[in-house]
């Protein structure tokens, strides 16, 4: 195991871990999900709040040193460690996550938290800080991006803290920055892929106007496809004249987004043309 390799950053700051731990507001029925535990500075104080404790940790050695750590003591009942890759793991049931994330997994761990059911309350979450600004960034400002539509879709993400890259043991290249992230219960009834697929598209040219970043090539082939697919599905006859740009064009101006530019739409305006292009028998996935 390599510690670049493996995020292996341990929070030597025991106020900053006690932070994150206070502002996941544990009850003493809680079931928490800890990814990447390390050595145990934070599950040491999950475990003083919480009912219980699942653990994922990929390397076996410090998953030995946790282990070795509350080994004893009242609290190792309450600890379940798994050791394995959290991206391959099955989750169990929980309340709460709380990691010092491994970054290398940071995407791969959002949007698992955010698909996972059932819902959770609430995350708290250590991030590389260029990615958690991204995942709580604004429409308009230079950050906003498909990651921070993806997952404000689904949940409501605020900023708890920076903390500095001196905190940690060995120090890492990159600053970092904890995030708070709470899932929308019920979630929105949209289908993520198709969400995302728009997204895809629109954010691959940010500051393009929208209708010249559908006019690329590849696009309308793109759509054309997933139309007749749709079309087939829904027992439609297809009309073999079809302008399929033509079509996209109509559903663009009438919905008044051909000129807007991705950089500035908000989630309601990516909702809105996703609606116009449903209605249109259109779809991104
Ligand atoms: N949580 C500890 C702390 O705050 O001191 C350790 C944080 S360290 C940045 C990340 C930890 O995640 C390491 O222990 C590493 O071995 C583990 N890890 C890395 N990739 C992982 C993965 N895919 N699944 C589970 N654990 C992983």
């Amino acid at each position: 195991f390599n510690t670049e390799r493996f995020g292996q950053h341990i929070l030597k700051n025991p106020q900053i871990a006690q932070t994150i731990v206070d502002k996941a507001n544990l009850r003493p029925t809680d079931k928490v999900l800890e990814v990447g535990p390390g050595t145990g500075n934070l599950t040491v104080k999950i475990l003083e709040k919480a009912k219980n404790v699942t653990a994922v940790e990929m390397d076996p050695r410090m998953a030995a040193e946790l282990t070795k750590r509350i080994q004893g003591k009242p609290e190792q009942r309450k600890l379940d460690i798994i050791i394995g890759d959290f991206v391959k793991t099955d989750l169990p049931y929980f309340d709460v996550c709380i990691s010092n994330t491994p970054y290398q997994i940071s995407s791969p761990l959002v949007f698992r938290l955010l698909s996972h059911r059932p819902i959770f309350r609430v995350a708290i979450l250590m991030f590389q800080r260029e990615f958690a600004m991204r995942l709580v960034a604004q429409p308009g400002t230079e950050l906003w991006s498909r990651l921070s539509a993806n997952v404000q879709l689904y949940s409501k993400v605020d900023l708890v803290m920076h903390v500095g890259k001196n905190n940690f043991r060995p120090a890492p290249q990159v600053e970092s920055s904890v995030v708070r992230l709470v899932p929308l219960n019920p979630p929105p009834p949209i289908k993520f892929e198709e969400f995302d697929g728009l997204g895809r598209i629109i954010f691959s040219r940010r500051n393009k106007m929208v209708h010249a970043t559908f006019m690329a090539k590849g696009v309308i082939e793109m759509l054309e496809k997933n139309w007749r697919t749709w079309c087939s599905t829904q027992n439609k006859m297809i009309d073999e004249h079809t302008n399929m740009k033509a079509k996209v064009e109509e559903v663009l101006s009438s919905s008044g987004y051909s000129k807007q530019r991705a950089a500035k739409m908000t989630l309601d305006d990516l909702l809105k043309l996703l609606s116009a292009f449903h209605e249109e028998g259109i779809h991104f996935a």
